[in-house]
């Protein structure tokens, strides 16, 4: 019984990670960006930091709200289809 449950906790995990990391379709075009920090402003999550001038976007906790792409007046805001 043990064992199942340590099998199901596994498989959750895994699936949950995966989900974490595919979910999210947003992404920067780097060389487009001029790390003004409009994007990181209007994030209602906190997912987009500056680092190095450039934004960058954490896909585990973007909820693919598209806020941002409205925002950045550089259109380096991109979504994948
Ligand atoms: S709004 Fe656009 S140009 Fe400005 S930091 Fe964000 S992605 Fe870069
Ligand atoms: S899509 Fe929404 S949640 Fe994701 S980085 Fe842009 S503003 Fe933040």
């Amino acid at each position: 019984m043990k064992k199942k449950l340590l099998l199901f906790a596994g498989i959750l995990i895994v699936a949950l990670t995966l989900f974490a990391i595919t979910k999210s379709t947003i992404f920067i075009e780097s060389k487009l960006c001029v790390g003004c920090g409009d994007c990181v402003a209007v994030c209602p999550v906190d997912a987009i930091r500056i680092i190095d001038r450039k934004a960058i976007i954490d896909a585990a906790a973007c909820i693919d709200c598209e806020i941002c792409i409205r925002s950045c007046t550089y259109d380096a805001i991109r979504k994948n289809k």
